[in-house]
C-alpha cells in the first residue's frame, strides 16, 4: 500500500446519487451497481460495502475475478451479475454453485453452462445477450432459434433470466439513429422469444447514458456505472438533464477525493527548467512545491503542464512532465505554504472543487479512463 496519497469514499455523496437515480427512474426498475474496473477506481471492497448500506441488491462486474470480489462483501445479500468474461473449465462450476448469474452470448458457454448443471445439479442462470447493433458481444440473429430451443429442452437446468443487449453510444446524439434501431431490435426480439413461450423474468439493456436519454431503455432493469459515482456519461447527457428541468443544478455528488500532500517547497530562478526535458522555463523566480503522487499512481502523463491541484485553499497548475512518482506545482502566489499541507487532486479544498471531469477536460481523458487507472494500491478510505 502506498502512504503517499490516499483516496476518500462519502457515503453521504453515494446515497445522494442513488436516491436520486431512484427517483429519476420509472417506478419499479430495478438497479444494477455496475463495479467493474474495481468500482470504477473505487474499489470493489469499499465501494461495495457503501452501496449494500444503501439496499443496493445487484451489482454487475466484467469477469469471475471481479464476481469473487463482489461476492465475498455481499456473501448472500446481493445478487452478482458477470456481463463479460469468464473461463469454461475454471469459473463455471463455482459460478453455479454459488448462484452468479451470466450474461451468454456463445453457444460453447451455454452448453458447458447446462454439462455442469446437470453434474452438480443445480440451475445456472443465464442473460442471453442479443445482438442488436453494437456489433461486439451477442448472439447474431442467425442463431437465436438454436439459442430457442435450447433453453426451451433445457429449463430443467438453464433458468432463462433475463435477455439483454448493450447500446453502441448512447451519451452522443450523434448516435440517435442507432440507438433507435437497438432499441426497435430488441423488442423484435423479445417478442420473438415472449412467441416461442421463453419470457424472460428480466429485460435489460441500458447503462447510464441510455436510462436518461431513451427513458422507453429502463424496462426491468438498469445497469447503471458512472452516474451512481456521481459522473456524467458526458457533457451532452449532463446538459439534455438540464434542458428537460430547465434548470442548471447537478443533483449527482462525487464519491471519491484525491488526496496527498506537500514533499517539499523550494525557489528556482527565473530562466531555469523545471523537471526532466525543457518542457517548462520559470519565467520569472518561482516557489515549486513537489507532490509524491506520478503516473504509477494513475494520475497521467497527459496531465503534464495542465493538471491542477488544490493547495492551501488556491488552485494551482502542474509545471513540467508528470514523472512515475511525483509532480511539481508552482506555488509561486502562496504565502504559508509548506511541508505537510493538504494537496486535493479531486476534490474540495476550502470553497474550491476539482472534478474528475475538470481534468479529464484537459488531458482528453474520459471520467471512466481516469478513475479506472487509479493504482489499486493507493489505500480508499471511508469517510465517517
Ligand atoms: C460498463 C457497462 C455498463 C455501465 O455503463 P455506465 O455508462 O457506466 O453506466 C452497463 N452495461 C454494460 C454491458 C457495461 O459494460
Amino acid at each position: 500500500m502506498h502512504n503517499n496519497s490516499y483516496l476518500e469514499l462519502d457515503p453521504k455523496s453515494y446515497k445522494t446519487n442513488i436516491d436520486f437515480l431512484r427517483k429519476h427512474f420509472h417506478k419499479g426498475v430495478l438497479i444494477s451497481s455496475v463495479v467493474k474496473g474495481n468500482a470504477y477506481g473505487h474499489s470493489i471492497k469499499q465501494f461495495v460495502k457503501i452501496a449494500l448500506e444503501e439496499r443496493v441488491s445487484h451489482f454487475s462486474v466484467f469477469d469471475s475475478n471481479e464476481a469473487r470480489r463482489v461476492k465475498a462483501v455481499v456473501e448472500d445479500k446481493a445478487t452478482v451479475m458477470i456481463m463479460g468474461w469468464l473461463s469454461n473449465d475454471e469459473d463455471l462450476d463455482w459460478i453455479i454453485q454459488n448462484d452468479i448469474e451470466f450474461f451468454v452470448f456463445e453457444k460453447s458457454r451455454l452448453t458447458a453452462a447446462l454439462a455442469l448443471a446437470k453434474k452438480i445439479r443445480k440451475k445456472a442462470i443465464v442473460h442471453i445477450e442479443v445482438e442488436t447493433g453494437m456489433n461486439r458481444t451477442g448472439f447474431n440473429s442467425t442463431e437465436l432459434k438454436w439459442v430457442q430451443d435450447f433453453l426451451k429442452k433445457n429449463s430443467e437446468f438453464i433458468y432463462f433470466k433475463g435477455l439483454c443487449t448493450h447500446f453502441a453510444g448512447a451519451e452522443s446524439i450523434a448516435n440517435y439513429f442507432r440507438i433507435k434501431k437497438q432499441i426497435d431490435r430488441y423488442d423484435e426480439i423479445y417478442k420473438q422469444f415472449c412467441d416461442k413461450g421463453l419470457t424472460p423474468k428480466l429485460r435489460h439493456a441500458a447503462c447510464s447514458a441510455a436510462a436518461m436519454m431513451y427513458p422507453e431503455t429502463q424496462m426491468d432493469m438498469v445497469r447503471i456505472g458512472i452516474m451512481q459515482y456521481g459522473f456524467w456519461p458526458s457533457p451532452e447527457v449532463l446538459v439534455n438533464f438540464y434542458n428537460a428541468k430547465r434548470k442548471n443544478e447537478n443533483p449527482l455528488k462525487r464519491v471519491i477525493s484525491w488526496k496527498s500532500e506537500v514533499m517539499s517547497v523550494k525557489k528556482v530562478k527565473r530562466g531555469e527548467f523545471v523537471g526532466y526535458g525543457t518542457s517548462f522555463m520559470a519565467d520569472e523566480n518561482m516557489k515549486i512545491a513537489c507532490v509524491p503522487v506520478g503516473y504509477a499512481h494513475g494520475y497521467g502523463r497527459s496531465l503534464s503542464n495542465v493538471g491542477r491541484v488544490l493547495i492551501n485553499g488556491e488552485r494551482c497548475v502542474v509545471i513540467g512532465s508528470i514523472n512515475m512518482n511525483m509532480m511539481v506545482i508552482d506555488v509561486t502566489l502562496l504565502e504559508n505554504v509548506k511541508r505537510k499541507d493538504e494537496v486535493v487532486l479531486i476534490g474540495d479544498q476550502a470553497d474550491k472543487q476539482l472534478s474528475v471531469s475538470s481534468f479529464s477536460d484537459y488531458s482528453n481523458l474520459l471520467n471512466y479512463e481516469l478513475l479506472t487507472r487509479l493504482s489499486p494500491d493507493i489505500p480508499r478510505i471511508i469517510k465517517v
